[in-house]
């Protein structure tokens, strides 16, 4: 049971980058366009009625029309999961509060950077992301949530 069940709609926001983009000269090249690396996983498979959006940049506001849609579809909050905590959940999660949404970060279903000396999701879960105003919820909070049951 998800969103999908629910009627909640389901958007990928996903990296899809033109060669030689300015971001690779920290990152390195990955998740070009049309690529395996900008390619969601079979696991994860969109279904028809999902809205895929692609970006260049960290937060999924940036250039996109990600911003028109949540108003297209009235949207009041915001459920993030994905990667990386602290890159690109933060970076959309705090575009998202600047424009009102209610951000609520779902701890069980995002992951920082496999690299011990960036990876800080207990930072992010205790005080960056309340400090930001982001709700810290789990993937069993969430399903609740979208039933309407709590
Ligand atoms: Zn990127």
């Amino acid at each position: 049971m998800g969103a999908r069940e629910e009627e909640i709609p389901v958007l990928y926001i996903n990296d899809a980058h033109e060669k030689g983009d300015k971001e690779f000269e920290k990152w390195g090249e990955h998740c070009l366009k049309g690529s395996l690396g900008a390619h969601v996983v079979d696991e994860l498979k969109p279904k028809k009625e999902d809205y895929i959006i692609e970006k260049k940049r960290f937060s999924g506001f940036y250039n996109t029309n990600l911003e028109k849609l949540l108003k297209d579809l009235g949207t009041r909050e915001i459920y993030e999961a994905g990667l990386v905590t602290n890159i690109c959940n933060l970076a959309t999660g705090l575009d998202a509060k600047m424009r009102d949404y209610d951000v609520k970060i779902v701890k069980d279903a995002v992951k920082d950077l496999p690299d011990e000396k960036y990876n800080d999701n207990e930072y992010f879960f205790s005080r960056l992301g309340p400090l930001l105003g982001f709700e810290i919820v789990d993937t069993k909070q969430a399903i609740k949530e979208f039933k309407g049951e709590i």
